[in-house]
């Protein structure tokens, strides 16, 4: 530590600066916090592209190129403690859904098919190519911390960086985001899935009472059910919860068709159907995780064959 303060650095790696703003977005806590901190590197906040000496050290982001490989390196070899901040460092994130893809069909799909983007140019060496997979940043260094989330709340971030400040063990929350939401499971006589683009589902029940699809239920609560409670069933932005990721066969699937269909007159095997349809969207945050990939009942390229050979 440099005098009383504890010295932090972050970088980003693969991702969409999310995560970075949301610790700039602690506001009037953030001041809270430089009383106890001193920011050493920050891609928002600092000029310093080196890795300067200190205690903590937050990476955001997933491993894709070798820029993102040799970051995460120089900030282990830096940094006393490091946290895998966000769904995309400690899951690999959204763009593990790129996983269901070749490299190949990645690119020539962006640079050659994309209606914004079409040109027959791809990018140079000038710039860190893309590797074949996406990895969470613990395949490439060792973690200390996991806090995921799309980002984490500013309460989860505050109490982390503040038990680390203090010295003291971090508070483990189990609780899956329906601990946050108000709506109310109840059995009622739905019989098909809803789309929530061509219908609409009441404020007060549940979702999956009212057959549409929400991964409240499956996912760690790192954001106090703002999506639940204001409309929009959750989609499992923040990760799985513990259960999902440790039992080698039970699955986000699996636990939404069983719930799903004691609350409604939906058939589980429907329900179960229907989420392999649509896994990629489904299974995005988590799936570049060895936890979910190496289920044996994920089994993301046959769902993808089947739909695309309907
Ligand atoms: S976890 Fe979400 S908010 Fe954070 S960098 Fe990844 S996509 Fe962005
Ligand atoms: S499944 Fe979704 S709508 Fe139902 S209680 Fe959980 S978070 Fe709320
Ligand atoms: S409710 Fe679900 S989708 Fe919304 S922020 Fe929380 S985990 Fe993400």
């Amino acid at each position: 530590m440099s005098g009383s303060k504890v010295r932090l650095n972050t970088e980003w790696l693969c991702d969409c600066g999310g995560c970075h703003v949301a610790i700039v977005d602690l506001h009037e806590k953030m001041l809270q916090v430089l009383q106890s901190v001193e920011i050493l590197k920050c891609p928002v906040l600092t000029d310093e592209k080196d890795y300067p000496e200190a205690d903590i050290g937050i990476v955001t982001g997933s491993v894709r190129t070798e820029h993102d490989r040799e970051a995460a390196i120089a900030m282990r070899q830096k940094c006393k403690t490091i946290i895998a901040f966000g769904t995309c460092a400690v899951y690999g994130g959204f763009h593990g859904a790129g996983l269901a893809h070749s490299r190949e069909e990645i690119m020539d799909h962006v640079y050659r098919h994309s209606p914004t983007t079409k040109t027959d140019t791809l990018p140079n060496n000038s710039i860190s190519a893309l590797g074949k997979m996406v990895t969470p940043i613990d395949e490439v260094i060792e973690v200390d911390l996991y806090l995921p989330g799309c980002p984490p709340h500013s309460h989860f971030i505050l109490e982390g960086l503040s038990s680390l400040i203090n010295r003291t063990a971090p508070r483990v929350h189990k609780e899956t985001v329906c601990a946050g939401c108000h709506r109310v499971m109840k059995k009622t006589a739905v019989t098909e899935i809803q789309d929530p683009t061509s219908s609409y589902a009441d404020g007060e029940t549940c979702f999956l009472s009212q057959g549409f699809i929400c991964q409240g239920s499956v996912t760690l609560d790192r954001c106090l059910a703002p999506c639940p409670n204001h409309g929009i069933a959750c989609s499992g932005c923040a990760g799985p919860t513990m259960q999902v990721l440790s039992e080698p066969t039970r699955d986000l699937r699996t636990e939404i068709s069983e719930r799903m269909s004691r609350l409604t007159k939906i058939p589980y095997e429907t329900i179960k159907t229907h989420l392999e349809k649509s896994a990629k969207t489904h299974y995005a945050y988590a799936m570049a995780t060895k936890m979910i990939g190496n289920k044996p009942t994920f089994l993301i390229r046959k769902w993808i064959a089947e739909r695309e050979a309907r």
